[in-house]
């Protein structure tokens, strides 16, 4: 793939945009923006698109990681809750033709519909990187003007897109400069539903990010670190410093990249169970498992320890030591009374 390089991810672009348009960033959505143009390109490059590619965004801000997308080629759909942000994403990244915008919360807007409908909106068009000048000149010349008759069309048939839920086999990649208040019920959400997600890459504080890659015996090592590498080979590309942001967080930021598993690393034949199994286990994590696992639906004494006999596993145990494969054994030995 060519050097990719954003130019709104600069630091005095960045300002210059908010000032135009009189915003400030909203803390409570998590607006930190990145203004490090080697970062952008690098998170970018982590995707590994290609104009044959659909790619979610969310939470786009002013477009700064929007346009290293959309140079990519491949076809871009990028959800931003905050409305203020509309307006300026139709004057940061409105001329790319493989980048449609939607107004919306990515916990509520219907993932399938919407990826189908960039995917047939993109079909004709082509590779973002021919509009860059119209981009450049746009961002340079940012004053809030009326919207141009292209963008207002855009605009209107992105909020008319409903929120409701369905499924669709269109495969896609997920990128994002995840907002921290929400991060984990995001990727969670992502997860969870049976979309066609091949490839997730999203910044995240560091901390967090240790914690989704973190093996049994540590102290980072919980239910969130089991539910990720259950569901994909999760990896923490590089660490970004507070500095890269506008406003500046209280701490590190890193890149982690997932690659969506095809098949699940351990035999479970209830995820549902095998979730709850987790959740109980670490609900009281200092308890070793004799005592954490009656909270498994109000279980005595006597039918946990013939539960972990079945299972092959000490009671004195602690969730925190526990391999996937330890917690798919005590999953299938599970029984309700
Ligand atoms: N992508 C931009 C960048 O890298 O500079 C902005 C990233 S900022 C950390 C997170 C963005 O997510 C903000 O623009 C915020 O308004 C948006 N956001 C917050 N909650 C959201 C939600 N539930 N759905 C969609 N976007 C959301």
């Amino acid at each position: 793939m060519e050097d990719i390089q954003p130019i709104i991810a600069r630091r005095e672009v960045t300002t210059r945009i908010l000032q135009a348009f009189h915003l400030r960033a909203d803390k409570n959505l998590g607006q930190n923006f990145l203004v490090e143009e080697s970062v952008v390109s690098h998170i970018a490059k982590a995707t590994e698109l290609t104009p044959e590619d659909t790619v979610l965004e969310i939470g786009p801000g002013i477009g700064t990681l929007t346009q290293a997308l959309a140079m990519t080629g491949a076809s871009v759909v990028s959800v931003e809750l905050d409305k203020r942000l509309i307006p300026v994403l139709q004057e940061t990244v409105g001329a790319y033709k493989n980048v449609r915008i939607v107004q919306g919360d990515i916990l509520k807007v219907n993932i399938p519909e919407i990826i189908e409908s960039v995917k047939a909106n993109c079909k004709d068009t082509e590779a973002g990187n021919k509009t860059d000048r119209t981009v450049a000149e746009n961002v340079k010349t940012i004053s809030g003007k009326p919207e141009t008759e292209d963008v207002a069309q855009m605009n209107r048939s992105n909020i008319e897109l409903s929120e409701k839920k369905a499924v669709s086999g269109i495969p896609f990649k997920v990128c994002a400069n995840l907002p921290y208040y929400i991060t984990t019920p995001i990727i969670m959400y992502l997860l969870e539903q049976k979309l066609p997600l091949e490839r997730l890459v999203v910044m995240v504080q560091k901390e967090v990010a240790e914690r989704m890659i973190a093996q049994p015996g540590g102290r980072d090592y919980g239910a969130i670190s089991v539910a990720m590498q259950y569901y994909t080979e999760p990896k923490i590309a590089f660490i970004v410093k507070a500095g890269s942001f506008l406003p500046a967080p209280k701490v590190d930021s890193a890149v982690l990249v997932c690659k969506r598993r095809t098949v699940p690393p351990v035999d479970v034949p209830n995820e549902k169970t095998f979730f709850k199994v987790v959740a109980a286990a670490f609900s009281v994590r200092r308890k070793m498992l004799t005592n954490s696992l009656k909270n498994m639906g109000g279980l005595t004494s006597e039918q946990v320890k013939a539960w972990l006999e079945r299972a092959g596993i000490d009671g004195k145990r602690r969730a925190e030591t526990l391999s996937l494969e330890e917690f798919a054994a005590l999953a299938r030995t599970w029984k309700a009374n």
